[in-house]
C-alpha cells in the first residue's frame, strides 16, 4: 500500500510517496516557485536526485509534474499512478469544523477555503493543492490530517481567552494549537519507548524546530498547547516573538509609523532568535557566534531555553505531575546545549540529565537520555509528520 502525502503552500508543493508495508519513503522532493518565473522541482526518486526545471503555471499543473517523476522510466519508483491508493493533505488549521482527520470530499475542500482567515498562507494553496489532486487522480481516496486536530480535546478553560465571549461565540477566537501530528507521533512514540501505556503517562512535548510549540499530553490526550489563535503565540521562534503583551503592536505602531500588517510582520518574520541575535534563525549560525563570544547570540539562546522551560513547569503543574519531557524537530535532536539549558533547574521535579550522553546522542534514532533513576525520562524522539499524515490517510480507507 502506497500513499502520498502533500503539503501545500502558497507558491509550493511538498510530497512523499511511503511505502507503508516496507515502512519506506520511496521518493520525497518539492516543486517550488509555483505561478513564478523559473519554477522547478526538486527531490531524490528511488534514490536517485532529480530537478526538473519547468514552468508551473498553477498547483494542477505541479502536482502533474510530481505524478510524471513518479511513474518515469528513468528515476520513477512506481510503474502506474494507480499503484498509489490514497493522497494524505496536511491542512494546518481545521477551525472547530474538524476533530479529526477525514477522507475528503467537495464540502471538506469549501470548509478548509471558508477558515482561509484562521490561517491565510496556507488555506487556500491547500484546498488548492486538493483541487488539483481531485483534478488529475478522480478516482484516488484522499484524506485530510490537521495540525490542530490532535489539540482539540483541550479542556474549554485552557482553549478560551480571556476576551468579551462573543469574540468566541461569533468568530471562534480561541486558542488551537499547532504541530498537533508531531506531539501526537511523538508523544505515543514515548510510550512504545518507555514500554507503558499511553493512558498511564503525563508528558510535556517539545516541538523545537524553526516553528516551536509545548504541549502537556496527558493520558494521551492534548490538554493544553503553547500555540494559539495562529503559530505566533507561545515560545520564542527563529523569527517569531512568540507570548508578548498585545499593546506592545500599538506601542510600536506609534512609535516607528509601522502599518498593523506591517507590524504583524515584524513579530512574525523579524523577531524571535534572529531579531535579538540580529546574526539569523538557525541555532547552528547562533552557537557559533556565542561560541565566539557573541553576546546576543548568547541572550537568544538563553531566551528561547528559559521559554521552554517556563512552559514545561507550567504544564507539569497542569497534568498533577510528569513521566518524561521529549525533544523533537531540528533544535530538540541536534542542539544539546538548548537541551541542557531547559533542563537546567528541574531537578525539583525529579529530572536527572545525563550531560554526557546528551552531548553525544545517536543520531535519527529514539533513546531516553537522562541518569538512571531519573524520575522523568527524558526523550529524543525524531519526528514523522509525514508517516503520522500517511498513517492517518491509511486508517481512513475502507479495510
Ligand atoms: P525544523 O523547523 O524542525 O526543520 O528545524 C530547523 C531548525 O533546526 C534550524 O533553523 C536550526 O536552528 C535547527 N537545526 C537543524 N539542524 C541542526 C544542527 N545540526 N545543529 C543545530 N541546530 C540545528
Amino acid at each position: 500500500m502506497k500513499i502520498l502525502v502533500i503539503n501545500a503552500g502558497s507558491s509550493s508543493v511538498k510530497y512523499q510517496l511511503i511505502d507503508m508495508a516496507k515502512k519506506k519513503v520511496l521518493a520525497k522532493g518539492g516543486c517550488e516557485r509555483i505561478g513564478l518565473p523559473k519554477s522547478l522541482l526538486k527531490g531524490v526518486s528511488g534514490g536517485k536526485t532529480v530537478e526538473i526545471n519547468e514552468d508551473m503555471p498553477d498547483h494542477t499543473s505541479a502536482i502533474r509534474l510530481i505524478l510524471d517523476a513518479l511513474v518515469n522510466k528513468e528515476y520513477g519508483v512506481i510503474k502506474k499512478m494507480s499503484e498509489i491508493s490514497a493522497v494524505g493533505h496536511r491542512v494546518v488549521h481545521s477551525g472547530e469544523d474538524f476533530t479529526s482527520s477525514v477522507l475528503i470530499d467537495e464540502n471538506v475542500i469549501k470548509i478548509c477555503e471558508r477558515n482561509r482567515d484562521l490561517a491565510p498562507l496556507h488555506a487556500i494553496p491547500t484546498a488548492m493543492g486538493m483541487r488539483a489532486c481531485k483534478e488529475v487522480m478522480p478516482d484516488t481516496p484522499m484524506a485530510a490530517v490537521f495540525d490542530t486536530a490532535f489539540h482539540s480535546t483541550m479542556p474549554r478553560y485552557a482553549y478560551m481567552y480571556a476576551i468579551p465571549y462573543d469574540a468566541y461565540s461569533d468568530f471562534k477566537v480561541r486558542k488551537y494549537g499547532f504541530h498537533g501530528t508531531s506531539h501526537m507521533y511523538v508523544s505515543q512514540e514515548a510510550a512504545r519507548l518507555l514500554k507503558k501505556d499511553i493512558k498511564d503517562l503525563k508528558i510535556v512535548t517539545c516541538h523545537l524546530g524553526n516553528g516551536a510549540s509545548v504541549t502537556a499530553v496527558d493520558g494521551g490526550k492534548s490538554v493544553d498547547t503553547s500555540m494559539g489563535l495562529t503559530p505566533l503565540e507561545g515560545l520564542i521562534m527563529g523569527t517569531r516573538c512568540g507570548d508578548i503583551d498585545p499593546y506592545v503592536v500599538e506601542f510600536l505602531m506609534k512609535k516607528s509609523g509601522m502599518t498593523v500588517s506591517e507590524t504583524l510582520d515584524y513579530l512574525n518574520k523579524k523577531s524571535g532568535v534572529a531579531g535579538i541575535s540580529g546574526i539569523s534563525s538557525d541555532f547552528r549560525d547562533l552557537i557559533a557566534a556565542a561560541d565566539g563570544g557573541n553576546d546576543r547570540a548568547r541572550l537568544a539562546i538563553d531566551m528561547f531555553a528559559y521559554r521552554v522551560k517556563k512552559y514545561i513547569g507550567a504544564y507539569a503543574a497542569v497534568m498533577g505531575g510528569l513521566d518524561a519531557i521529549v525533544f523533537t524537530a531540528g533544535i530538540g535532536e541536534h542542539t544539546p546545549i538548548v537541551r541542557e539549558k531547559v533542563l537546567d533547574g528541574l531537578e525539583f521535579l525529579g529530572v536527572k540529565l545525563d550531560k554526557e550522553y546528551n552531548n553525544n546522542l545517536p543520531r535519527g534514532k529514539a533513546v531516553n537520555f537522562a541518569l538512571k533513576g531519573s524520575k522523568v525520562k527524558l526523550l529524543l524522539i525524531p519526528t514523522d509528520e509525514e508517516l503520522v499524515i500517511a498513517r492517518e490517510t491509511l486508517a481512513l480507507l475502507p479495510q
